[in-house]
């Protein structure tokens, strides 16, 4: 039994009844014959779907965004942002589908070689809760635009949103099995991958599930990507505009109530403008209005359940029993927690070792730009960073010292459909989004004629 349960009011929403063993096997059957009809479809008319999903996404948005936000209590105004952005990249890879996956021709020892993109089959995708529909959607129209199935295991606390997915799938009118939200348990996740119809596996979420996750799918042979945990630098330079510096730390630490994997999770200030820095970033946190996240005027809601809050509470706890300062925040009342700012932080205190995924801002002064940059990659860690600098020549020279999959100059870490998405060290294997995204569960294939 999986029940929903609305963070913000503590009430079940809906209750659902796991798959069986069966259910599973014939879904993934149902997507394998589905997938091999589908890969023979042409390119022009699977862009056609996904113009017409981007469409239907738009014309729900309401629906979806407050189901979202009842699940995991996201503000209302970033889930519909959440599902604009869902419609978005649908475009975007409806735009540049014939470029993307465009063949290749290579002069070699024969009379034509050729390098052509084809599918791999039905890939699993293990999704989280913290953006229902983005991450879904994300991995899922280049994986189906390429030409595979796949299936939906999602967090189980957004059930209701994955059911959601596959029904907007189906109205926007791609083939009936091709893909298929299963409500799967743990070990039923294990039984798929070792299955010979299973291609691949794609995980967003925690290090923890990825390191299961990658050990299932070596022990079966199959392509795993993995989009894990951060724990994202947000670097103030001594000579960032502090004041601009300090709104972004705002918006790129608390969106999302805290809980995104590149929140900006660790603050690296530079001496000469901590003091500044520090006054405007107390003065932006006291403008957040907490509250009700279907209300339009709310910009923190509660975190996804009680035990998260909790956790915060542990965090601040540690960071305050080893030194730290509370300068604003620190207290839970359910499952929100005040957005919160520790100061004289060090190295040993759980709030650097660990993912911090709720609303607090961890504040390190360092001396020199060495010690920013040493700072800065001293995690297991690497997902994204920003650097904030009024000199763009010298932002860029710290971003390329950085260790992260992606780097702001001068603006907070986003995904892009455009921009190839994914971390490094712990934070995860491959890519998710742009040409880059199309090529992970592909088959880049040679065809050589002599
Ligand atoms: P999670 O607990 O790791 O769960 C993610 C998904 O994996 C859920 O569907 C979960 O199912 C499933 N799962 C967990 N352990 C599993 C196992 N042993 N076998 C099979 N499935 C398993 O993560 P979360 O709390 O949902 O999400 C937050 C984490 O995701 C954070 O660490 C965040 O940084 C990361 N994240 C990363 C990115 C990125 O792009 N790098 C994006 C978003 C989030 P159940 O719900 O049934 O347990």
């Amino acid at each position: 039994m999986i029940l929903t349960i609305n963070p913000a009011t503590g009430k079940t929403l809906r209750t659902y009844t796991q798959h069986s063993d069966q259910m599973i096997l014939d879904a993934l059957a149902h997507a394998h014959t589905a997938q091999l009809a589908w890969r023979e479809t042409p390119l022009a008319e699977r862009v056609v779907l996904l113009n017409r999903l981007a469409e239907m996404l738009r014309e729900k948005s309401e629906q979806y965004a407050r189901l979202m936000s009842e699940e995991m209590g996201k503000t209302i105004r970033s889930a519909r942002a959440e599902i604009e952005k869902c419609a978005w990249a649908c475009e975007v890879y409806a735009t540049h589908a014939t470029s993307w996956l465009a063949e290749e021709t290579v002069a070699a020892d024969g009379r034509k070689h050729r390098i052509v993109i084809e599918p791999l089959g039905v890939i699993l995708a293990v999704m989280p809760w913290n953006f229902p529909f983005w991450q879904v959607i994300r991995f899922l129209v280049p994986a189906l635009l390429t030409g595979n199935g796949a299936l939906l295991k999602h967090a189980s606390n957004v059930t209701g949103s994955a059911l959601g997915i596959q029904k907007i799938i189906n109205e926007a009118g791609f083939p009936a099995g091709l893909f298929a939200t299963i409500l799967a348990t743990h070990q039923q996740v294990e039984q798929i991958i070792a299955h010979p119809l299973c291609q691949g596996v794609s995980l967003t979420g925690s290090t923890e599930a990825g390191k299961t996750i990658a050990a299932t799918a070596g022990k079966y042979l199959k392509k795993v990507v993995l989009e894990l945990g951060g724990s994202d630098p947000l670097i103030v330079l001594a000579d960032a505009d502090v004041a601009t510096a300090a709104k972004a730390t705002v918006a790129g630490r608390f969106r999302n109530n805290g809980q995104s994997c590149i929140a900006a999770k660790r603050v690296i200030v530079q001496q000469e403008v901590q003091a500044a820095y520090m006054h405007a970033l107390l003065a932006e946190v006291e403008k957040l209005v907490m509250g009700d996240p279907l209300a339009e005027e709310t910009d923190i809601g509660p975190l996804v359940n009680e035990q998260a809050a909790e956790k915060m509470e542990q965090f601040v706890a540690d960071a305050f029993e080893k030194g730290a300062v509370v300068q604003t925040g620190g207290k839970r009342q359910g499952a929100y927690f005040f957005p919160t700012v520790l100061t004289n932080v060090t190295a040993e205190m759980a709030v650097l070792t660990e993912e911090v995924f709720g609303p607090v801002i961890p504040v390190i002064v360092a001396q020199t730009e060495n010690e920013v940059v040493a700072l800065a990659n001293n995690t297991r860690f690497g997902l994204g960073a920003s650097v904030w600098s009024q000199d763009l020549a010298h932002g860029e020279r710290v971003a390329r010292k950085l260790e992260a999959g992606a780097v702001f100059v001068n603006g907070i870490t986003k995904s892009d459909p455009r921009m190839p998405f994914g971390g490094i060290k712990e934070s995860g294997l491959g890519r998710e989004l742009s040409r880059w995204g199309l090529r992970e569960f592909a088959n880049i294939k040679t065809i050589n004629v002599y």
